[in-house]
């Protein structure tokens, strides 16, 4: 893996239970949000990190 530039990481943690995920693509991340959200009705924080 050669990445040149630090690319800015989605940080998908969900606040009522244990669920905590770390993704590249902030696509993927709110998939992640909105599916549990839908599923379970936690709430679901998701932070930049880079
Ligand atoms: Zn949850």
């Amino acid at each position: 893996m050669s990445s040149t530039a630090q690319k800015p990481k989605y940080h998908v943690v969900c606040r009522e239970c244990s669920v905590e995920r770390l993704y590249d693509d902030g696509d993927e991340a709110t998939d992640l949000e909105r599916k549990h959200t839908k599923e379970t009705g936690h709430r679901i924080v998701v932070g930049r990190v880079k």
